[in-house]
């Protein structure tokens, strides 16, 4: 089940602290009131604990390749490093991405 983090709107203290954490299932409806001291909350957006690669320069950090199909058999590595070639035409294998240099403990 997720976790949601809920923040208090109300100025009281509350022992579960100005934000708290609640584990609740996805079905179930959000909460209005903290469950401890009664005053209201808001659910706020959830940050996810693992982040996982966005942009073509993430991707190239953390190790990815991405390719993208620019035509018939010829893909754009868009996260291309050292003396891989951006372009990979699968006719030419020379051109092909370098995938064993991407390989690390
Ligand atoms: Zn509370």
């Amino acid at each position: 089940m997720p976790i949601y983090e809920y923040e208090h709107l109300g100025r009281e203290e509350c022992k579960l602290g100005c934000r708290f954490e609640l584990v609740q299932s996805i079905s179930s409806e959000k909460l209005t009131k903290c469950p401890e001291c009664g005053q209201p909350v808001q659910r706020l957006i959830s940050i996810c604990a693992i982040s996982t690669p966005k942009t073509a320069s993430d991707l190239k950090n953390h190790g990815f390749t991405k390719l993208v199909r620019r035509d018939n058999g010829v893909y754009e590595n868009v996260t291309a490093t050292g003396k891989e070639s951006r372009i990979w035409d699968v006719r030419k294998p020379e051109t092909m991405p370098d995938l064993k240099s991407k390989i690390r403990d």
